[in-house]
C-alpha cells in the first residue's frame, strides 16, 4: 500500500498515514484538525 505524507495546516504537524482510495481525508493526530495538505511528492 502507498504510504501518503501530510503536513497539518493548522499546527504544522508533518506525518504519514497508509490510506486506501475510497479513505477519506485523515485528520492531524496532534491536534485533530482535518486541515491537513497531503504532500505530492513521495518516494517509493
Ligand atoms: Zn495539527
Amino acid at each position: 500500500m502507498p504510504t501518503y505524507a501530510y503536513t497539518c495546516k493548522k499546527c504544522g504537524h508533518a506525518f504519514e498515514t497508509i490510506q486506501g482510495i475510497d479513505d477519506k481525508t485523515p485528520w492531524c493526530p496532534e491536534c485533530e484538525s482535518k486541515e491537513v495538505e497531503r504532500n505530492v511528492a513521495t518516494s517509493f
